[in-house]
């Protein structure tokens, strides 16, 4: 358990433990300052949220650079805590013990603890943990990320984490061999639904976009650009009620929203694309949020937020770009303008 005392005030306290988390606890424990992570609990919120974040939900990552076979998103996940533990990072843990470093491919456990609330309106800052856990912080990083949405049906959820060709990210996926000329679906009716179908239509034999109403809530520019792809097919008024197949996604049920109607459509892949949750209801209302909730920036180019000496990174502020390497790039901004915010106040 990392030491903690009444009087220990920690220099940097990162709460999240994806790409933004950890690239942040490697950059602060690079420049000594001993970052303390709060990794997070697997829950449902409502969907699966684990420690190591978004990439848990994936097998296959492709486009984060220097993995050129491509990396699971679990072992790519357990390789940046690696990193961030062998400079000396450290995170609390609930039971005492030190966390599991071990070699990804040996079987790494994840230290799981959450953060469960914090008081930023005066510094030293207060960050609570679990088991009455509470320690104070000279500075914090937000990184928690924002979950995809999903449906929550069983079969979804059990393909999702096996690579069985459920996904909730087009431009991470769908690129994958295993989608190339299938029959695949989108559900959703907004913008980044048309975005996603788009996407897939460049590798996609056909693309269904599944939505429940009798139009699209894209923007009339969006609707029009899925209207003129020939390989887009809206099908209207039905949401999915169950997804089909064992090891790999053979197809949906659909039930048509207004006639309560069941029918089947096979399918070689199905892509969420139903918003996503940024999960900063621990903030509590302490930091200004967008009206998304995503954190807002002091400054669009730093990691500042609306309190001093706070910084966020990642997917909870971000409702643009959502890529591990770009979550990654603030987490090393975030830590970057930490160290220089303790240097600024002279805290060595
Ligand atoms: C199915 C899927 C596939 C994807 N594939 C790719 C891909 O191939 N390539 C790519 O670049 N991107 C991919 N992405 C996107 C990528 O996963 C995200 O952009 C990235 O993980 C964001 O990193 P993050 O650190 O900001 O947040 P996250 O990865 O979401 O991590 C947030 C962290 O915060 C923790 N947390 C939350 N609340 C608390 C709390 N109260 N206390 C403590 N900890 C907390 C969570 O446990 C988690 O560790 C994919 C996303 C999905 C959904």
């Amino acid at each position: 358990m990392p030491e903690q005392s009444e009087n220990k005030i920690e220099k940097v306290v990162i709460v999240g433990s994806g790409p933004a988390g950890w690239t942040a606890a490697i950059y602060a424990a690079r420049a000594s300052l001993e970052p303390l992570v709060f990794a997070g609990r697997p829950k449902q919120v409502p969907s699966l949220v684990l420690p190591g974040g978004q990439l848990m939900m994936t097998t296959e990552v492709e486009n984060y650079p220097g993995f050129p076979e491509g990396v699971t998103g679990p072992k790519m996940m357990a390789k940046f805590e690696q990193q961030a533990v062998r400079f000396g990072t450290r995170i609390q843990t609930d039971n005492g013990q030190n966390p599991d470093v071990s070699d990804p491919d040996d079987g790494h456990s994840f230290a799981y603890h959450d953060c469960t609330k914090v008081d930023l309106s005066q510094s030293p800052f207060t960050v609570w943990g679990e088991n009455d856990v509470c320690v104070k912080a000279h500075t914090v990083i937000i990184a928690t990320g924002a979950t995809a949405n999903w449906l929550g049906l069983e079969n979804e959820q059990k393909l999702a984490r096996s690579g069985g060709g459920v996904s909730a990210c087009a431009v991470c996926d769908g690129a994958l061999p295993v989608f190339r000329d299938k029959e695949l679906a989108v559900v959703g009716g907004g913008d980044s639904a048309v975005e996603e179908a788009s996407y897939l239509a460049k590798f996609a034999s056909k693309v269904y976009m599944i939505h429940r109403r009798d139009e699209l809530r894209a923007s009339k520019i969006m609707q029009q650009r899925a209207m003129d792809n020939p390989k887009i097919e809206i099908l209207w008024n039905k949401q999915v009620v169950d997804v089909l197949g064992d090891q790999m996604i053979s197809g949906v049920r659909l039930s048509d929203t207004q006639s309560n109607e069941e029918s089947e459509l096979a399918l070689g892949g199905l892509f969420m694309a139903i918003g996503h949750t940024p999960a900063t209801a621990f903030l509590d209302g302490q930091l200004e949020l967008d009206e998304k909730r995503y954190i807002k920036l002091a400054d669009p180019y730093r990691s500042t937020t609306s309190v001093d000496g706070v910084f966020a990174a990642g997917d909870c502020v971000d409702s643009v770009y959502r890529q591990a390497i770009t979550a990654a790039g603030m987490g090393c901004k975030s830590a970057l303008d930490a160290e220089a915010w303790l240097a600024n106040h002279g805290v060595e």
